[in-house]
């Protein structure tokens, strides 16, 4: 056996020799780093703003706000204040929180002044289909709006005319889409296939604004639709057309 010598060596045997083996030895130290598939983002502190609860930013970044009570301590979730930083496991940015969430939810029906407003504007259904979650308590939880089961693909319709002012992918929610029209009402359109409007877009009702998905935390494709009155969830219900 002749002298090895390192101008000689296989690659692979130089790999070895110089690369595994002191990684074998070194029992996990640094240069694990060098293994680890891609760099994970360990999440970010949320400013909490004016109007808004744990829960409301829970719901808003997917992570439940008995979580998020745990992670930072907060004992009271009631107890938070504008300014206070809120740790979000996961996050990669900080959402709008306001805009994400309706406030609270009603089960109320429209006053009904509102109700003569509905008759003359009108809402039109943002897909045909069957509803498969009603709005209101579902479990534990309150579903802000309405379930509707649509194939993959199918074009979601503005129900009524108005602004973009959100459209974005979040974790729970998918691809998601929200429009502000007058007199203080919103149209929420989410788990988008896709989104096929931009931030700012006039839209015209019956306007083509994405494609019915299966985005978010879903297990079948459908869309989610939700209306709020001044940041208040109601029954989608009660502004669309009869079936
Ligand atoms: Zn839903």
């Amino acid at each position: 056996m002749g002298e090895i010598r390192l101008g000689k060596l296989k690659p692979q045997l130089f790999l070895f020799l110089f690369f595994f083996l002191p990684l074998i030895f070194s029992n996990g130290c640094a240069p694990r780093a060098v293994f680890s598939p891609q760099k994970r983002s360990l999440g970010l502190y949320h400013v909490v703003k004016s109007g808004e609860n744990l829960f409301r930013i829970g719901k808003a970044y997917d992570v439940p706000y008995q979580e998020l009570a745990r992670i930072n301590r907060i004992s009271d979730p009631h107890q938070i204040h504008v300014g206070q930083r809120i740790f979000i496991p996961n996050a990669t940015r900080q959402l709008p929180v306001e805009i994400i969430t309706p406030s609270e939810a009603t089960l109320e029906q429209p006053s009904p002044a509102d109700q003569q407003e509905r008759a003359r504007e009108g809402f039109i259904w943002p897909v045909k289909g069957s509803i498969t979650s009603k709005f209101g308590h579902r479990g534990q939880t309150f579903h802000d709006g309405i379930d509707i089961s649509v194939p993959e693909g199918s074009p979601i319709v503005a129900a009524e005319e108005g602004e973009v002012i959100y459209r974005d992918e979040l974790r729970g929610y998918g691809n998601l889409i929200i429009i502000r029209h007058a007199r203080g009402l919103v149209s929420v359109y989410s788990h988008n296939k896709r989104n096929l409007v931009h931030d700012g877009q006039k839209v015209a009702r019956g306007e083509v604004i994405g494609e019915v998905g299966s985005t978010g935390r879903v297990t079948a494709p459908h869309l989610h639709f939700e209306i709020r009155k001044d940041n208040v969830a109601r029954d989608p219900l009660h502004y669309l057309p009869p079936l």
